[in-house]
Formats: C-alpha cells, structure tokens, sequence
C-alpha cells in the first residue's frame, strides 16, 4: 500500500514543504530510504522502527520504500521521524489515509515512542496555514510556537499512542483554529536608563544612536559603564510590531532558540558574543546554514563588548551586513540569505591595561596603546556613526546621585522621531536617517546657512573623508529631528561633528 504524509524542510530561516512517501509490498523484505537525506534522516530508519515496534505495532516482513521528496531539496535533522512513522502506519493499514489528509506534521521520535521537539516549527506553522492545510502536528513541547502564526488548527502530542488515538477519533477536526498573536511577554523593567549616574554626554549618544539607528562606539576606561549604557539601548527602542516579532521569532525558531515558555520573541534582541567568537558564529553557516550572532540580532542590537580583542576575520564579516542588512552565505549544501539588520555597538578600552590617558593609573607604553587602537582599522572605523567617551564619574555625583531620564520617557522620545522618519521615507526602501543613500543626502537633509557654513569648515579644517562627511550629516539629521526641526541648524552639525570628532582624539 501507499500513502503520503506532508511535512517541511527549514531552508534558512523558512520552510520549503516536503512530503513523505512510503511503500509497502510483497517482494524480498527491506527497507530502503530515499530523497537526498543527511545521515540523521538515515538514521530514522532505526529510531522509526524501534519506536514503533515499543508503541506495540506489529508489522509483517514486507517491502518497504520510504521517499523524501522533492529530491533535489536536502534534507538535515529528526524532524521527519514523525511523519515517516505516521505514513508508515497508513501504508500497513494502521492509520486511515483520510485521518493525515491536509495535514503537516514534524517531530522527532525517541525509541520508547515519545515525541520530541525540533527546531523551526513557526515557520512549518506558517507555511500549513499559507498552504490551506486543516491541521498541524507537532510535539507538545512546541505547540504554542506552532500557535503563533495564527489560522489554523494544533494537535500537540507527547507519543506515538496519541497519534494513534488521534487518528483512530471519528471526525479528524480538532477544534478551532489557533488565534495566533500570544500576549507581550513580560518586560525586564529590572535595567532602566535612570539607574545610570552622570555619563550625560554618553548617554545622549546612546539616544541619538537609538534614534536614528547609528553605529554606536564607546570608548572609556575599565569599569566606566559602557556596557551599562549599551545593555540598555534595546529598552529604548520602541516596541517590536507584530510583524517585526514574527520575523525575529521566525529566526530563533529555526535556530532552535523558542521555548515552550517563550514561544514568540517579543523584546528586541540584544546580543553580545565574547570576543572569542568564531566568524562561522558570527556570519551563521554550516554545512546546513543556521543563523548567526548577526542574525539574531536582526531588529536589535549587536553588541560587541573589547572591540579590539576580535579577530580581524571576525570583524571583517560585519561588512556585507553593516551595508546591506542582509547576509549571503553559499554552502555546498544551499545558498542562504538571511536577514542582519542590527544596529551595532561596540565598546573598547583605550588601552590594553584599560586607563589609558590616565597617566597615574596606566602603565602601558605610548606604543602599546598605539598598537592596541591600531587594531580597529580604518574602514571599520569608519562604520560607526557615532564615537563618544565614556568618563568616570566624579564621586559628588555619585554621593548627589544624580540621574537622567528614565528609559520610559526616552522611549516615547523615540517613538516621535521613528514616526517622523516613518513619514518621511514612506514609499521609499529607507528606514532610518543613517540608511539615506548618498544621492538622496541633499532632498533629505536641507541645512540652514550656517549649518551648511559650519560643515564646510569641518570638511576642511578636519581632512575629513567623503564617508565622514556623509555620516557627520546623517547624525545632524537626527539630532535635527530630535528637536523637531526640518531645516539642520548650526548646532545640530556643531553636534554630529563633536559625536563623529572623538576618535581623532585617539587615533591621530
Ligand atoms: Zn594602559
């Protein structure tokens, strides 16, 4: 007999539908598995099998095929143990064919017959409901992720004995479809901007960065707080949009990283590798292409603590992203295109000691520190729209306790000014000031004549590059839009000029 079982492959961070084919029939008994499998397919075979047989299924010596198709999509992982067991079951006569119709299944099979979670099943979920299918199943521990997207019906199931009590009901429907859009998480309200003391002038970079999506490095001495500061950026963004949430939980889906708790991502990531990092972890790939630190970050922040501890490798794969928001990756296996639209911030000391020009305190030769800020190249210097110190703080301040503004009220600063650019850029590909393609920098960025006078000088005075120049401009945009002006005025270039100034300070 034959039978058909849908389910899908991940391809990315999507899913490509599969179907499952088995065959049994007279002829010399074997069991062959074919469509392109990576060993764990393989593998099914056995666990299948064994799983089975200890859910107490007898079955007669028979021929028996098993295809994965189509054939020319690879296929990686345990997800299809589920839906080879259920066809399996339909082919010897087990299950009714009618009971798997319009059904998408993935699950991974241990060998007492329990059903395990597997990775990407939002994005399997999505593809169900897109395709017109009745019904997903998938492991219980992944049912609310596959509840998310919405619009059609789940059956969470611990074993292969509820699938079989499952397709042994009289009418297939198992209720209504799910709603989809699960609550906002809790917030961490535990990190708010106002616990930081003074760092007034970092703490405005950290704004306008947030704002208007600048590339932001800090540069202090040890124990000045810059993570702080940085740790608490992802707070002042707005909240994600529905669709913004699906796409970030779509990713972490394929990565594996939703859990039953967390079945959607609904705070903006914030990731911070350890300088350690691989490329490979940083750009995502692998013989089957999983996202990266990049890519996690999508619709975050990226958070490069020691900047100049990471490899050159590593940082040299920020390149394609920090243009383009998007990364390629070709492997043997298939060609990948994942999102990395992050908005990246990188903390350093100014020396290897961590006091530099503190005299008193640091020791290290001026040829150290030399060599030590070498190792931030030009070109990646020249990412970051924004380079602003971070000082310690004098002890009145902190005796004062002097704080800011909390991270409630700059997020709802920041919400105005994201509308403003909203509006401004509607209809267009650009999302943020800091994207304004170089051709449309003068439709977009009108300056007033002294703003314009005060750049020229800059240009000038400073030798800056075109690059610089480009980017002291997009700054003073934001600033300009944080006071709610159309026109950039002198003290909004004064400004950019300052934020964009302070690597000359280290690097000249
Ligand atoms: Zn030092």
């Amino acid at each position: 007999m034959f039978s058909k079982v849908a389910s899908a492959a991940i391809s990315g961070v999507d899913c490509v539908p599969v179907e499952v084919e088995a065959d049994v029939s007279t002829g010399l008994p074997m069991f062959s598995m074919v469509g392109y499998l990576n060993s764990q397919v393989k593998e099914a075979q056995e666990r299948v099998w064994t799983a089975l047989r200890n859910t107490g299924f007898t079955f007669p010596a028979r021929r028996i095929t098993v295809n994965l198709s189509p054939a020319d999509i690879r296929k990686e992982g345990t997800r299809f143990d589920l839906p080879i067991a259920a066809a399996l079951l339909c082919a010897f006569g087990y299950m009714k064919q009618e009971a798997v119709q319009g059904v998408c299944m993935a699950g991974e099979l241990s060998l007492n017959g329990e059903v395990k979670p597997v990775k990407g099943i939002l994005p399997l979920a999505e593809l169900a409901a897109r395709k017109g299918y009745r019904l997903c199943i998938v492991p219980e521990e992944n049912r609310k992720e596959a509840e998310v997207p919405g619009r059609i019906s789940v059956l969470g199931i611990r074993s292969l004995k509820e699938l079989e009590e499952y397709a042994g009901k009289k009418d297939w429907g198992v209720g209504e479809a799910s709603k989809g859009r699960w609550e906002q998480g809790k917030k961490n309200r535990a990190e708010d901007f106002a616990d930081i003391i003074g760092q007034e002038a970092a703490k405005r970079a950290a704004v306008i960065a947030a704002a208007g999506f600048h590339n932001l490095l800090l540069i202090g001495t040890k124990g000045s707080g810059k993570t702080m500061i940085a740790s608490r950026i992802p707070g002042i963004f707005p909240e994600m949009t529905w669709e913004e949430s699906m796409e970030v939980s779509r990713i972490y889906s394929a990565a594996g990283l939703l859990s039953e708790e967390n079945p959607l991502v609904t705070s903006r990531p914030f990731r911070s590798p350890h300088h350690t990092i691989s490329p490979q972890s940083m750009a995502g790939g692998g013989r089957y292409p999983r996202p990266g630190e990049i890519t996690l970050a999508h619709r975050g922040i990226l958070f490069l603590d020691e900047l100049p501890e990471f490899s050159r490798r590593t940082l040299e794969i920020l390149r394609q992203p920090l243009e383009e928001r998007k990364i390629c990756i070709s492997r043997s296996a298939a060609v990948c295109t994942f999102p990395a639209d992050f908005l990246l911030a990188a903390a350093m000391n100014p020396c290897p000691c961590g006091y530099y020009p503190d005299r008193n305190r640091c020791s290290c030769s001026e040829q150290e520190v030399h060599r030590y800020l070498r190792r931030i190249s030009g070109p990646l210097l020249d990412r970051f729209d924004i380079c602003t110190e971070v000082q310690d703080v004098p002890i009145e301040k902190i005796l004062k306790k002097e704080t800011g503004k909390t991270t409630e009220e700059i997020r709802r600063e920041i919400s105005r000014v994201h509308k403003i650019q909203r509006k401004r850029y509607g209809g267009t590909r650009i999302r943020f000031n800091s994207g304004i393609p170089v051709r449309n920098l003068e439709k977009y960025c009108p300056l007033s004549p002294g703003g314009k006078k005060l750049l020229k000088k800059a240009y000038e005075k400073m030798n800056l590059s075109m690059r610089a120049y480009h980017k002291i401009l997009k700054t003073a945009r934001t600033i300009a839009d944080l006071e709610d002006r159309d026109e950039i005025q002198e003290e909004h270039v004064s400004e950019a000029v300052f934020l964009r100034a302070m690597d000359r300070k280290y690097w000249n």
